[in-house]
């Protein structure tokens, strides 16, 4: 049985289908393989030696995303229309609400190890249109994360130094260091969706940037960065909602930019671009997560889910103790 049916299975034993508390975490815990204790021990001496690590015998390959969240085949042409932005799992959106609570205290456990351990780090991505919903999902999925732990950065459009640098370099300086989680609100995909719709460069420049993306995805990749890759789609209708929310209600209006008006013109472009960015950039070691994104209790609890299990897939651990610690005193 493949992993993904197995976790169905477990689900519907537990009397329920989709997005579900998982029965038994631990003995899912207890079947996973353990890392081979010499690359074990390889890396832990790279963290205490000079030498760069090359750590991705340590990450896991990409797990199953949550139900409801449709994998971009790596190799498959694929068309954003597939995808219904409406779909909800038929769950309950009370029940979700308290589910993605349990989602949170695992993403946060996991991430107090990941932070002790010190040796590998996720880097999550979020892209949408606008209003699409980044901001309320990294607000409502990384709620009490240690912020120690965690860094968040936020692409808006270049400035002059961030121009004169190749595309890349602005992405590269803000992605996690080891023990950390690091959030891109917005990313390198810029480059190839604003970019490309507003010919912003001409097109055999951002042409090649799908390769380059790919490229450095596999750099990250390699040196011990997990990638995770979500992309929230809205239909456009519930765009036109959420843009006239934001002009109807005076404690919304700094979140509302007329340009997005300008922008909404141009969505059969965007969707096009997407489209393709998500096509050309899904690689077996980064795919791409599209999630449906027009119920936002739907959206954060099968996000949270995914990054939770990756969490618990690259199976973070605190570092060894000293020895004697247990027995060591306090002197007065
Ligand atoms: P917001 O995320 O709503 O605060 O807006 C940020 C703006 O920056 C959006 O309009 C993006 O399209 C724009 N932006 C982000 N990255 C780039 C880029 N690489 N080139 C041009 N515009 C960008
Ligand atoms: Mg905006």
């Amino acid at each position: 049985m493949s992993k993904k049916h197995r976790k169905t299975d477990e689900r519907q034993k537990a009397g329920t289908t989709g997005v579900t508390n998982s029965p038994d975490r631990s003995a899912a815990a207890a079947r996973r393989k353990a890392p081979s204790s010499s690359l074990w021990a390889a890396a832990t001496s790279e963290i205490a030696g000079t030498a760069p690590a090359l750590v991705a015998a340590h990450l896991p390959a990409p797990v199953a995303a949550a139900d409801g969240i449709v994998t971009v085949a790596p190799g498959r042409r694929f068309d954003l229309a597939e995808v219904d932005a409406n779909a909800d799992g038929s769950l309950d959106k009370d029940w979700a609400k308290a589910a993605l609570a349990t989602e949170r205290a695992r993403i946060q456990a996991l991430q107090e190890k990941l932070y002790a351990e010190r040796q590998r780090s996720l880097l999550v991505v979020f892209q949408a249109i606008d209003t699409g919903g980044k901001d309320g999902t990294i607000r409502a999925v990384f709620e009490g994360v240690n912020p120690q732990g965690c860094s968040v950065a936020s692409f808006k459009v270049p400035s002059i130094e961030e121009r004169d640098h190749d595309f890349l370099w602005r992405y590269h300086q803000r992605t996690p260091a080891r023990g950390m989680i690091g959030v891109f609100n917005r990313s390198h995909y810029e480059d190839v969706l604003v970019v490309r719709v507003k010919d912003l460069v001409p097109e055999p420049v951002w042409q090649a940037r799908y390769g380059l993306i790919n490229d450095f995805e596999r750099l990250l990749t390699e040196s011990g960065t997990h990638i995770l890759k979500f992309f929230l789609h809205i239909s456009k209708d519930e765009q036109k909602e959420r843009l006239e929310a934001r002009i109807a209600d005076p404690e919304k209006h700094w979140k509302f930019d007329p340009a997005d008006l300008v922008e909404r013109k141009s969505w059969d472009a965007y969707q096009t671009a997407f489209s393709d960015a998500l096509t050309r950039c899904s690689t077996p070691h980064a795919p791409w997560y599209v999630v449906p994104a027009n119920r936002k209790w739907f959206r954060n609890l099968i996000i949270a889910r995914t990054i939770a299990d990756t969490l618990e897939a690259m199976d973070p651990r605190f570092p060894e103790a000293q020895a004697g610690v247990a027995e060591m005193t306090v002197p007065d």
